[in-house]
This record gives structure tokens, C-alpha cells and sequence, in this order.
């Protein structure tokens, strides 16, 4: 069964292995197997599912209200987020203003068939509304009892700080980060973790099989496997596309003596390997199959001892992305509409 780790500096605890839907459910996968996926999830004692109001334009968010249908809410931690457009394109679909903020989150709320989130994540930092004024918007939404807790997703350390000082003079906290994550994107570790730290916010990491490549089902020179996110024309494809080199999946081909040796799957390193991090609240793991959320789970509890840590380091070499210049990379520094 999975474990559990309180996220940020509150009294929540969440699943270390989070469910999410990113370019599955309402997309890739149909949604009796979206419905399979979320039962494996909560059969293997998964908690906590995140999702986005932009996740295939709202139809993700439906989906995973629906196959959460009759569960008992206390038992769940709901997570959705919003700031990209998701209405027909209005000047106000979008961002972080008050009336966006407050508009959506009652979306989210009907299509998750719940009276309140149990976090509520912007997006993408939006550099066109005043933090103030979004701030307020989730104080408000706090106040009203419609998201329990806010978090923030692929902002700088900066822009973190000043969140978090802003929050608190509100009278709430920000209390979790939510950037990309893996053996091959390390981005975060030199300045939005540390500043996290100091600001009582922990992550929850996304993509930590950086799109299932970290499984090793990739294989330089062989076909792609059928129904992959790579060969998904959806969105999928475009989205894996970053790490589908040669140079990269050649490396990780070089992990397998490493997981061999703990007994654990490739994409079980993985996951594990995010959750070496004490700032690492936990991987958020996306899924096509339930096979893969019942294989992803035994990650939970394990420990990579230092020696296996390091040669993962030698391993990957310089394919490793560490650049703390690419935090929150491809983030809109004007509204898109
Ligand atoms: P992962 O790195 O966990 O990739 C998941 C994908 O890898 C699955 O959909 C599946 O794709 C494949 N996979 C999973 N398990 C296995 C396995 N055991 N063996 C082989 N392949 C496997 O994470 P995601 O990229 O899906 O992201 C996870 C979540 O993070 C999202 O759902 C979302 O909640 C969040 N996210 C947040 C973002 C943000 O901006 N805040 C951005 C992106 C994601 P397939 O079978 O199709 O190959």
C-alpha cells in the first residue's frame, strides 16, 4: 500500500503516490478505462488525484468526477487547477484575474460533482494580473470554503517567495509547488526547492517518468510501442517528444542493471528515485492501463541506497537537464488567449 506525506507546512497528508489525468482521461484512453485506471488507484490505497480545467478542455475533470461517483469524499484529496483558457476564447478565459479565478473554480467544482477541492493550484504564474489581486481571489475562494488549500504550479523560486509572503499576510499559506520532476529533469533542485523549503511548500512532482521514457519501453531503433503516449496523435506525441532522442533513451537503457538490482521495475526507479527528495511530496503518475497504476504503486516505501544514487548520476550523464534557467520553461510571459 502507498505512504503518506503531508504537503507543504500544514496538517494534509497526501498519497506519495498521486493519480493524474494529464492527456488520458476525456482523450487518449476511453473513459471504461479511465474508470479501471481510478479503481486500481484506489484499490492500491491511492488518496489523492489531480487534475486541470484545461485537462482536454474540461472533459478530464468530468471524467474523473464521474469515477470518483460514491466514494467517500473525507477518504480523497481532490486537486484541479486553473489560468489556461478553457472558454470559447474570451478576453477573460484565461489567467489569473479575480473574475477568471473565481469564475472557474465553480466549474471545476460541478464537473467534479463536489462542493470544494482540496487543493487549488494556479497554473502558470500570470504575469499580467497583479499577485494581489489573485491572491485575494484565493483567499476568497478559501474563505468560501471552496478550495481548502491553494498551491502553486511551475512558478520561479522568486515568484514563490513572493506568493507565499503575500498569502500569509492574507491569512493562508501556499503550501505546495507542482513543477516537472524526473532523473532527467532536475531543474527545480538548486533555487525553487530551497525556496520552498524556507516558505513551508513542498512539491508534488509531475511527469517523474518523464512520460513513460523512464520506463524503458522506449527503445533507440525499435518500433514505438502500440497505444504509447508517443505514438497517441491526440497530444501525447507532442508532448514526449522533448526526451524521444536517442542520445536520452540510450542512457536509460543503462538503468535497467540498476533497477535489476533493487528488484524494481524501470518505471518503479523512477517513480522512487522523486521520492528520494524530502521536498518531494509525491510523484504525480499519470496512467493508460491499471496494470501500470497497480506496478507504479510499489514504489511507494522504497529507499535507493547513496551508491545506487550516484551511479544513476554516471549512468545518465549529461542528458540530465539541471539548468535552474528552465524553471517554469514555455510559461506564458504574456496572457494567451
Ligand atoms: P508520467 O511521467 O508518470 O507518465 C505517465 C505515462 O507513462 C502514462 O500515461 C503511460 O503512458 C506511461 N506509463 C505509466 N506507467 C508505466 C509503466 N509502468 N510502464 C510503462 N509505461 C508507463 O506522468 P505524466 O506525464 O502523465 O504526468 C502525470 C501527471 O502530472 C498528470 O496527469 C498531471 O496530473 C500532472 N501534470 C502537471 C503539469 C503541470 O503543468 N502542472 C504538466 C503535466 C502533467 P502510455 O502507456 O500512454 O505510454
Amino acid at each position: 500500500m502507498v505512504n503518506y506525506r503531508y504537503l507543504g507546512n500544514s496538517g494534509l497528508k497526501i498519497s506519495e503516490i498521486t493519480y493524474g489525468n494529464w492527456l488520458t482521461h476525456g482523450s487518449q484512453v476511453e473513459n471504461d478505462v479511465a474508470t479501471q485506471c481510478v479503481r486500481a488507484a484506489l484499490d492500491a490505497g491511492i488518496t489523492t488525484f489531480d487534475t486541470a480545467d484545461v485537462y482536454a478542455n474540461t472533459k478530464a475533470e468530468q471524467v474523473l468526477g464521474d469515477a470518483l461517483k460514491g466514494e467517500r469524499r473525507e477518504s480523497l484529496e481532490i486537486f484541479t487547477k486553473v489560468y489556461w483558457p478553457t472558454g470559447p476564447g474570451g478576453p477573460n478565459d484565461t489567467g489569473l484575474s479575480r473574475k477568471h479565478v473565481m469564475e472557474s473554480i465553480n466549474g471545476s467544482l460541478q464537473r467534479l460533482g463536489t462542493d470544494y477541492v482540496d487543493l487549488y493550484q494556479a497554473h502558470r504564474y500570470d504575469t499580467e494580473t497583479p499577485l494581489e489581486e489573485t491572491m485575494q481571489a484565493f483567499a476568497d475562494i478559501v474563505r468560501q470554503g471552496k478550495a481548502l488549500y491553494i498551491g502553486v504550479s511551475e512558478w520561479t523560486a522568486d515568484q514563490i517567495r513572493a506568493g507565499a509572503a503575500m498569502a500569509k499576510d492574507l491569512g493562508f499559506q501556499l503550501i505546495s509547488s507542482q513543477p516537472q520532476y524526473s532523473m532527467l529533469w532536475r531543474v527545480i533542485e538548486d533555487e525553487v526547492v530551497p525556496a520552498s523549503k524556507e516558505a513551508g511548500l513542498s512539491q508534488i512532482v509531475w511527469s517523474p517518468m518523464a512520460q513513460g521514457v523512464l520506463s524503458g519501453k522506449y527503445v533507440p531503433g525499435k518500433d514505438l510501442p502500440a497505444g504509447s503516449r508517443a505514438t497517441d496523435s491526440k497530444g501525447g506525441a507532442r508532448m514526449i517528444e522533448r526526451f524521444m532522442r536517442d542520445d536520452v533513451l540510450e542512457r536509460v537503457q543503462g538503468l535497467k542493471p540498476v533497477a535489476d538490482e533493487l528488484d524494481l521495475s524501470m518505471a518503479q526507479l523512477a517513480v522512487a528515485w522523486v521520492l528520494q527528495n524530502d521536498n518531494v511530496a509525491a510523484a504525480l503518475v499519470g496512467a493508460s492501463r491499471p496494470e501500470q497504476v497497480a506496478e507504479n504503486v510499489k514504489a511507494s516505501g522504497v529507499t535507493i541506497p547513496a551508491e545506487l544514487m550516484a551511479r544513476i548520476d554516471d549512468v545518465l550523464g549529461d542528458v540530465v537537464e539541471r539548468d535552474p534557467a528552465k524553471t517554469a520553461e514555455g510559461a506564458p510571459q504574456t496572457r494567451v488567449v
